[in-house]
């Protein structure tokens, strides 16, 4: 018999900083088990970011949950971690003339009843923005400046979640996949196979079943029998570039206006950089192609007066989105006994102290902590995606 075979108040399929920062807020309130297929947490989407923090990120609808994060990620609680994990960067978007009508959509849309028209973003004149990043081409003449947005520290948050969970007496079983579930009803609830390689399967029985898996969460779905939400992976591939002249380590991440590329700067004249790719993609190790590669390279160079001396590092990760690309937290309006946690696309980073509040007190019933409380619920729970 496995050390973790047994009864469960709820099971998490998934340890990446889904099903870590949810587990964290659950295990001081039940017995939890976590799940996690691979050998270590983290090897998905997590493991793979580019690691930022940014209120303009994924629209205005996710801003709320971007936004009450950010005190949790930059003075976390003293019995969470002793530092925090927000790190200086500021952030710029540029854009070539014919890109003004997005700039303009883009002030709009952050708008800022409290705060006045462009409280997120500061207009950068052409000249102020050329000396803001060396290099530029002189044909980009629009610049927004979004001062507020930080590079995250995703291995130290992901790891304090982690040690959190089991602090409050949470199980982490690595290296078992989720096969399937039973639902027995009443005091038996979900019975779970589990697969670790061996001939027979690990069973644990849990009352509530909780959805952490990223890109495989219609997947974990389908093996419950509760009907997928059409959460869908799309793939984003990722550069580590050596650049001349050197990027200098305290330059902003550059946002292209139009979403066709973003950089930041790693340390030792090293940039990251994306082409903001969005391929559909089934949901695997994702892996990055030559060609996604040449793109990005191809579009820094129309913007960058900079060679590239080599390409250090690629890889790709899956972002995974619902048809209206909001989260999907809640019990499913069918089977309430699954719960989802899933489709956090391009923002489950920074987002994931609020969405762990939010979704701990929609599974305990508990009224939700102040970082959440104005937050609606409603607009991502998952019935939206089911009538
Ligand atoms: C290139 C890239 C850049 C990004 N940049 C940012 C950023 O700057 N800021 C930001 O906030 N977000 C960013 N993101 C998004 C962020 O990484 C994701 O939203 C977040 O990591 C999702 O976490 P997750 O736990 O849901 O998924 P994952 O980390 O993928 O975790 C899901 C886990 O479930 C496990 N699992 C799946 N099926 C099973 C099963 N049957 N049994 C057991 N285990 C299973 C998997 O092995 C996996 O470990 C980026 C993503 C990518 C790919």
């Amino acid at each position: 018999m496995s050390e973790c075979e047994g009864r469960y108040d709820a099971v998490i399929i998934g340890a990446g900083m889904a099903g870590a920062s949810l587990g964290a807020e659950l295990a001081g309130h039940m017995r939890v088990l976590m799940i996690e297929m691979e050998t270590m947490p983290g090897y998905h989407a997590t493991g793979r970011s580019v690691a930022f923090w940014s209120q303009s990120y994924g629209g205005p609808a996710i801003r709320p949950l971007t936004r009450a994060s950010g005190a949790f990620l930059a003075r976390p609680p003293v019995d969470f971690a002793d530092h925090g994990f927000l790190l200086p960067r500021g952030g710029v978007h540029i854009g070539r003339a014919q890109d003004a009508p997005l700039r303009d959509a883009m002030i709009a849309d952050y708008q800022d009843a409290d705060k006045g028209p462009n409280a997120l973003f500061r207009p950068l004149a052409a000249d102020e923005l050329q000396s803001r990043i060396m290099g530029l081409r002189p044909e980009w003449v629009i610049g927004l400046e979004e001062e507020s947005l930080r590079d995250i520290d995703v291995a130290a948050l992901h790891g304090a979640y982690l040690s959190a969970f089991r602090r409050h007496g949470g199980a982490l079983l690595c290296h078992h996949r989720f096969a399937g579930a039973e639902y027995r009803g009443g005091a038996q609830g979900w019975q779970m196979s589990l697969f670790n390689g061996g001939d027979a399967p690990v069973t644990v029985t849990a009352s509530l079943l909780i959805n952490a898996a990223g890109a495989w969460a219609d997947t974990v779905a389908r093996g419950a029998d509760v009907r997928p939400l059409g959460v869908k992976p799309l793939l984003r591939t990722v550069t580590q570039l050596r650049v001349s002249p050197s990027a200098p380590d305290d330059m902003p991440l550059v946002l292209d206006i139009s979403q066709r590329f973003y950089f930041k700067p790693v340390g030792q004249g090293r940039i990251w950089l994306t082409p903001h790719d969005e391929q559909p993609a089934a949901a695997q190790d994702a892996a990055p192609e030559e060609i996604d590669v040449a793109i990005a390279i191809d579009r820094l160079q129309s913007a960058m007066d900079w060679q590239v001396e080599a390409v250090e590092r690629k890889w790709a990760g899956l972002r995974s989105f619902a048809p209206d690309r909001l989260p999907v937290y809640g019990r499913d309006p069918r089977q309430p006994a699954f719960f989802w946690f899933a489709g956090q696309g391009g923002f489950g980073i920074q987002t994931a102290p609020a969405a762990a509040k939010l979704a701990s007190a929609l599974i305990t019933g508990a009224v939700p902590d102040v970082m959440v409380r104005d937050l609606d619920p409603a607009a991502y729970a998952p019935g939206r995606l089911q009538s």
